[in-house]
């Protein structure tokens, strides 16, 4: 095995979450002040967001789907078996043939 699941950078997903919260809905007005709703949401009901995230972090993973990426040159495949096949030159589990 010389192929390993490539992780999406989750980091990103939060910034693009608060986005859409922010495009989704009008800015929050209280004594003049206004609040982005990404940031009222999380102050005031921070289950609720979280909540939110998990759902749309899970959109985001269907889209992503599944990758992988050759442990020797760090090339990423759609499967792992041509990620597994990419560096490999063939028996590896075939000693006998050396
Ligand atoms: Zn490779």
């Amino acid at each position: 095995m010389n192929a390993k699941k490539v992780e999406r950078d989750t980091t990103t997903d939060e910034a693009s979450y608060d986005e859409m919260l922010d495009d989704s809905y009008e800015e929050i007005m209280i004594i003049g002040t206004y609040y982005t709703p990404s940031i009222a949401l999380k102050r005031v009901d921070e289950v609720a967001y979280n909540c939110g995230f998990a759902d749309f972090s899970s959109s985001l993973d269907d889209d992503f789907g599944e990758k992988w990426q050759c442990d020797e040159c760090g090339e990423v495949f759609d499967s792992i078996e041509e990620a597994e096949q990419c560096c490999n030159y063939g028996g590896d589990d075939d000693t006998d043939n050396l």
